[in-house]
């Protein structure tokens, strides 16, 4: 590489200080990624597609193709928005061009971000940099596998009920959700409209924080936005003193938690005692027992609603029909994957006449008790601590058949995205020499707090995040 730049283990605030210092150009940054794409994404199909001419002086990101990039084929994972070259950019890539930062490419995902392994990507599943032969998890697996495998400093990944978090966990990364309402969603591929939202992915909490602070605060576009109450703080905290911890007793009893996953995350608190934090328990009975079906209800319900307007007249490839009718359903036949298929039928369910108040209106009520129980956790707990994922990378095709036991990857990460809450992942240890994540949630707002226990949990771990088989 002509640059020197060792992409595997270069941080973003590394690479900002290479270029700011004229250390290195952001072209040729640009190039070292390219380079590293060239090398091991053929493997990993972390990309979608690439942009080889950079336009912008800082260094590069990776964006998940859920997000609008104009002059820029987006399909969101699938085949009927394939073709698509938005006019326009989407608000967060529209701020990342402004800060300067340059498009390396678009990252695969389920489609629609309909999963949990990439595996319902219309354009084929991207894998895991610590192990290929394994998942590395979803729906924003490309930007997960693209990070870890030092093909982008950086990304921004979409979270509707655990996107963000459960592959940044898969592949050893920090990602964070965000509070809801704090990063615009003008310009991105709606799934669920009342969950989704758009976070940052990268190797250190500091990264995540500082593309937060990129990309975050109130666009008029978005009516869901609010201005932070707070600017973003870079964390510098080495302790943890009286931060007070939860576990939710119901999470951490799930038999679903592998013993590795529980032992690397119990060893984290453990950890963060000896920081200064206290450990306890929290009961948040509702939250993990009925989030799952919960959001299996409002979730299709929106998207539903959301991918109606693929109707093959406004964007992606048309059929033939001998009517208006017959074109439409036959463009929705043979371009949604058989997962949208589902959610759209079992939302339509969910929100027809004579179901909709014992399904749809009935996951609505739970989901206020959900957000109540979060509340009132937070009286007593700054943050509530749980493994993100309940397993580590699982082999390519292991659950690609049983969409119940896919869905169940999200057990942990749903509940707080129903509450609308940010929810911080970082790398807690590895297991079966696949990494671990720890997952943070807090109150609304609190993202900063999240990246001050973060990084200090990460400072004291000191792990290293770059995957064995590819270290030198
Ligand atoms: N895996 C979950 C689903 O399939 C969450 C996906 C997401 O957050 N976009 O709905």
């Amino acid at each position: 590489m002509t640059t020197g730049v060792d992409t595997l283990r270069l941080t973003a605030e590394d690479a900002l200080g290479l270029v700011e210092r004229g250390e290195v150009s952001a072209e040729e940054l640009h190039g070292a990624y390219l380079d590293a794409i060239g090398e091991r994404d053929p493997e990993l199909h972390a990309f979608l597609r690439t942009v080889d001419e950079p336009e912008g002086s800082s260094i590069p990101i990776a964006l998940k193709d859920v997000i609008s990039t104009r002059g820029v084929e987006t399909t969101a994972g699938s085949k009927i928005l394939s073709g698509y070259v938005p006019v326009f950019d989407a608000t967060v890539a529209a701020r990342c061009k402004a800060a300067g930062l340059t498009l390396l490419g678009k990252t695969n995902t389920d489609e629609f971000a309909m999963g949990s392994s990439t595996e319902n990507s219309a354009f084929g599943p991207s894998r895991n940099p610590w192990d290929p032969s394994r998942v590395p998890g979803g729906s924003g697996g490309g930007t997960a596998a693209a990070v870890s495998g030092g093909l982008a400093p950086w990304g921004l990944g979409s979270d509707t009920g655990g996107s963000i978090k459960q592959p940044s966990a898969l592949c050893g990364n920090v990602g964070l959700r965000p509070t809801y309402g704090t990063v615009s969603r003008y310009g991105v591929v709606a799934f669920a409209s009342s969950l989704d939202q758009i976070g940052p992915v990268a190797k250190t909490v500091r990264d995540v924080a500082l593309l937060y602070r990129i990309v975050s605060g109130r666009d008029p576009c978005d009516s869901t936005t609010v201005e932070l109450p707070a600017p973003v703080e870079l964390p510098t905290a080495e302790r943890l003193d009286g931060l007070r911890i939860g576990v939710p007793r119901q999470a951490v009893a799930l038999e679903a938690i592998e013993p590795g996953v529980r032992s690397a995350f119990e060893a984290a608190l453990v950890l963060a005692e000896e920081l200064g934090a206290h450990v306890d328990e929290c009961d948040l009975p509702l939250s993990f027992e009925y989030g799952l079906p919960c959001y299996y209800l409002i979730a299709p319900a929106e998207a539903s609603s959301n991918l109606a307007r693929y109707d093959g007249v406004r964007y992606g490839p048309r059929s033939e029909g001998e009517t208006y009718r017959d074109a439409v359903e036959r463009t929705r036949d043979d371009g949604f994957g058989a997962e949208p298929k589902r959610r759209i039928m079992l939302g339509t369910y969910a929100l027809s006449a004579g179901y909709y108040d014992a399904y749809y209106g009935q996951a609505q009520k739970v989901r206020t008790l959900i957000v109540r129980e979060h509340a009132t956790a937070f009286e007593s707990f700054d943050v509530l601590a749980t493994p993100t994922s309940p397993t580590v990378a699982f082999p390519i095709g292991d659950k690609a058949a049983d969409p119940l036991a896919m869905y169940a990857c999200d057990l942990l990460t749903i509940p707080s995205c129903l509450a609308g809450l940010p929810g911080l992942s970082v790398p807690c240890g590895l297991s079966e020499g696949l990494p671990v994540g720890l997952q943070l949630v807090g109150p609304q707002f609190a993202e900063n707090a999240l990246f001050r226990a973060g990084h200090a949990l990460e400072r004291a771990l000191g792990l290293d995040l770059v995957p064995e088989r590819l270290r030198t």
